[in-house]
């Protein structure tokens, strides 16, 4: 469980994820928060290696207990949640950093432990989808980014922008049973065609201020029928909302609308989750981290929907 929250103050004693326990032992254990401090392979502004602690501090604010919509929420109590550390990325180099990511949360997966992972910047979602594909084999994605993550490989080299293509070029995602949402942005104009060629059902930000949270929760659940992983960039939320990010691009989801897609997820066959590409040092009153923090509870959150509280 979580530190006592009627014992001592909630800022005090040392940060992990929510308050609940640090542990690297993976018995009895559901999920395992897992950091991922690594940023090496953004294009533009750096900053989300500071992501895990930003996100981590901002959720000394997380109780263990929730009320929404109207209901007492608890996911702790059918939950047994421990904060796993960080992952020993190596600064400056991508390929080994992703050998290191990969054979950590293959331990996590192949222990029967759901992972959680705070990132980074998006080019970590690269292993975790080859740690989960072991498991699964080819997944559905759930992706909210302002951007499809779809660009080619540039001279053989990864970076943030180069993901879903290579997971795609490797078939552990599946396409056509992916959804991609909150697509945007001058830069994305590039390459949204492709992913849609290649079977992504995008709904961009426009379409998405369109038709609304349930129409695009119903085509998430229409399409994502295998393992489903989850992976939220958090540019995806308009800047106005949440400043601290790498790639910002305007007229984004408001915190509103996000926290209302994820709060409809309960029920899908999830496979692994992640949050990325916070950067604590553009952010503003820690407002991104804050909101990363609440994603990962209201995840936590739908996990929890219609489990058993544990003895
Ligand atoms: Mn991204
Ligand atoms: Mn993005």
């Amino acid at each position: 469980m979580p530190a006592d929250w009627q014992r001592g103050p909630r800022y005090g004693g040392p940060y992990t994820f929510a308050r609940v326990p640090t542990s690297r032992d993976l018995s009895n254990v559901d999920v395992a928060v897992v950091g991922v401090p690594m940023d090496m392979a953004v294009r533009y502004r750096s900053g989300a290696r500071m992501g895990p602690r930003g996100i981590r501090d901002a959720s000394g604010q997380l109780w263990p207990h929730d009320l929404a919509p109207g209901e007492l929420r608890e996911p702790f109590a059918s939950l047994r949640v421990v904060d796993y550390g960080d992952i020993e990325v190596v600064p400056g180099y991508i390929e080994p950093s992703y050998e290191i990511i990969q054979s950590e949360v293959s331990r996590i997966v192949e222990a029967g432990v759901f992972p959680l992972v705070l990132g980074g910047d998006h080019s970590i979602t690269l292993p975790l989808l080859r740690a989960c594909a072991r498991k699964y084999g080819a997944m559905s994605l759930l992706h909210f980014d302002a951007h499809p993550d779809f660009w080619p490989l540039r001279g053989g080299y990864h970076h943030h922008g180069t993901v879903f293509r290579v997971a795609v070029d490797e078939g552990i995602i599946d396409p056509a049973a992916s959804v991609q949402v909150g697509i945007r942005g001058s830069i994305s104009a590039t390459i949204v065609d492709a992913a849609r060629e290649a079977g992504f059902h995008v709904v961009t930000a426009d379409d998405f201020a369109r038709q609304g949270v349930e129409k695009t929760l119903e085509a998430v659940r229409q399409l994502c029928t295998k393992p489903l992983y989850v992976s939220l960039d958090i540019d995806c939320v308009d800047p106005a909302f949440a400043p601290g990010t790498g790639t910002p691009e305007v007229a984004g989801l408001t915190s509103r609308e996000i926290v209302d897609l994820v709060r409809g997820l309960p029920g899908l066959p999830f496979a692994g989750f992640d949050i990325v590409e916070v950067a604590p040092p553009y952010d503003s009153a820690e407002i991104t981290a804050l909101l990363a923090a609440n994603l990962a509870l209201e995840f936590l959150l739908v996990l929890a929907a219609g489990r058993r509280k544990r003895p």
